[in-house]
């Protein structure tokens, strides 16, 4: 693959959003559960992930698992560009992390044979720093920003301008006697990833002329791909092994790749390296991965909402504290996997569980009308389910 990834690659993939979960957890009153870059089935990337990613990664859309309609797509839109001999338009990829957004980046530079250059949004602080990236783009080159919702207010305006003409304005001096000189720049191929498009201001979305939404995965499709991995890692994998850690991965590729890694380090250790269905749940529990995928936060949180709490509703705040984790970890990590699988909801006045919450833990359900039926602070009539 031609990717030329110049001075400033960042992590892609990478987020500094675990590395807040863990150092003051201790102190904020509730009792620490799990620091979060010690989840294993953390959907962000840690340094490990980012060492062993860039072997896993599939490099041409034919390799890409999953996601047929995006792919379809995407493919339509790069050999149009490719026929007509023209730069693609601009295209962003909006998901949940570790479902493959750098990787569909990385092909999309690799089908088109064209270099490729990483950087980040928090890591274009000023318009300058968007300035020197966009003013040394060669014809054709593909950008990827990744958590674009993330750059600077000037460099955004810098970058619709050159999205849709292909220019930066230069501003030379400061003040009344300020200049902007038009500098062309190489027409480029954008390619943004965010995992909060809602953030992204509508000037900045409407410059994509395609935009990609990558879903959660079924577990046949984690299933494939965890056997592609195996593959790629030298591991020994049986089919009921890999549907174990598909089961467990919570739709998500980068936590398939980890569970299998974790597995295989079991398998070794501990049996004769293989991998089937019984080594991978011996080591996954362990892992305190439940059948689900749910780890230790997931059933604290759980666990709180329905026995401190009664169910809810509760704060967001308030539970992260029971807990002992900061609210954005809750949020981000756990929050949207155990309201995806029904274990919980959002409402206006806070989380609620679901009565499948308290089967999940093993209790039985309040009947409709107890004091901890889910949604008992609700005013009667309120339907929060179903
Ligand atoms: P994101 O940028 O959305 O956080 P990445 O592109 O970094 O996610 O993907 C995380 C990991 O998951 C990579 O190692 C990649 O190999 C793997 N992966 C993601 N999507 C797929 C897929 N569709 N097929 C195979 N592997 C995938």
């Amino acid at each position: 693959m031609s990717t030329a990834g110049g001075a400033d690659v960042t992590s892609p993939g990478g987020s500094d959003v675990t590395s807040r979960g863990g150092s003051d957890v201790t102190s904020r009153g509730g009792e620490p559960v799990l620091a979060a870059e010690e989840r294993v089935v953390s959907p962000l990337a840690d340094a490990d992930d980012r060492l062993i990613e860039g072997a896993l990664r599939p490099k041409r859309l034919a390799d890409f698992v999953g996601q047929a309609r995006v792919r379809e797509q995407l493919s339509l839109v790069l050999e149009g560009a490719l026929r007509r001999g023209r730069v693609p338009d601009h295209v962003l990829l909006s998901g949940p992390p570790g479902l493959g957004k750098t990787t569909i980046a990385m092909i999309i530079a690799a089908e088109l044979g064209a270099p490729l250059r990483i950087t980040s949004g928090p890591a274009i602080e000023r318009a300058g720093d968007l300035a020197s990236v966009l003013s040394t783009l060669s014809e054709g080159e593909v950008l990827f920003i990744d958590e674009i919702h993330r750059v600077a207010r000037p460099a955004e305006e810098m970058l619709y301008l050159a999205m849709e003409d292909f220019r930066v304005d230069v501003v030379i001096g400061k003040g009344p006697g300020a200049t902007a000189i038009p500098l062309d720049i190489a027409r480029f191929t954008l390619v943004g990833a965010t995992t909060r498009a809602g953030l992204l201001p509508a000037p900045l979305r409407d410059r994509f002329g395609f935009t990609a939404y990558l879903d959660f995965y079924e577990p046949a499709e984690l299933g494939v791909i965890v056997r592609r991995s195996a593959g790629l890692l030298g591991v020994t994998l049986r089919e009921d092994g890999a549907e174990e850690i598909a089961g467990r991965s919570r739709g998500t590729p980068r936590i398939a790749n980890r569970l299998l890694r974790r597995v295989r380090d079991f398998a070794e250790v501990r049996a004769d390296g293989v991998v089937t269905r019984q080594i991978a749940r011996a080591a996954l529990e362990l892992y305190e991965v439940d059948d689900n995928g749910l780890d230790r936060l997931d059933r604290a949180v759980l666990s709180a909402l329905v026995s401190r709490f009664g169910g809810g509703p509760v704060g967001l705040s308030t539970l992260a504290v029971a807990v002992g984790e900061e609210a954005e970890t809750v949020e981000v990590v756990a929050e949207p996997f155990l309201v995806r699988e029904g274990l919980m909801a959002r409402t206006p006045r806070g989380r609620v569980a679901t009565p499948a919450a308290w089967e999940h833990l093993g209790l039985p359900v309040p009947e409709p009308g107890a004091a901890a039926y889910p949604g008992a602070g609700y005013p009667p009539g309120t339907t929060l389910f179903g």
